[in-house]
């Protein structure tokens, strides 16, 4: 896979705002929020899309979706926020390391634009 930015943010090569970190996942806010909270989670594991996870991957996967619940519960939105994730350029996807999208602190609309 081609290293992106979230490699350097991994490696702590270029700065961002870093809300959890363990040994598998990071969580760090967006540089270009569209929330009053707006985090991306993103495995360490270097992987472009969620389409890449193979059945070893089960475990960090599952491992993401609980750090998702943790950042949601640090930052008192747990009760209502919306999970994003675009896989694939033509879903909007425009960094190839996989990442969630935790959006919470506005009304969103369904279906999604
Ligand atoms: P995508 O469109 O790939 O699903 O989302 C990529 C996200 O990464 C965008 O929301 C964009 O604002 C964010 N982003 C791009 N470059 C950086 C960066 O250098 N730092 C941070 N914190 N976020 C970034």
């Amino acid at each position: 896979m081609a290293e992106t930015i979230f490699t350097k943010i991994i490696n702590k090569e270029i700065p961002a705002d870093i809300v959890y970190e363990d040994d598998w996942c990071l969580a760090f806010r967006d540089i270009n929020p569209r929330a009053p909270v707006h985090i991306l989670i993103i495995p360490k594991k270097a992987m472009a899309q969620l389409n890449d996870a193979e059945s070893g991957d089960r475990e960090l996967l599952g491992h993401i979706m609980l750090a998702v619940n943790r950042v949601a519960e640090k930052e008192g939105v747990a009760d209502a926020y919306r999970l994003v994730l675009n896989n694939g350029a033509g879903a909007g996807q425009e960094i190839f390391h996989m990442h969630f999208h935790l959006l919470a602190g506005r009304p969103f609309s369904w279906p999604p634009g």
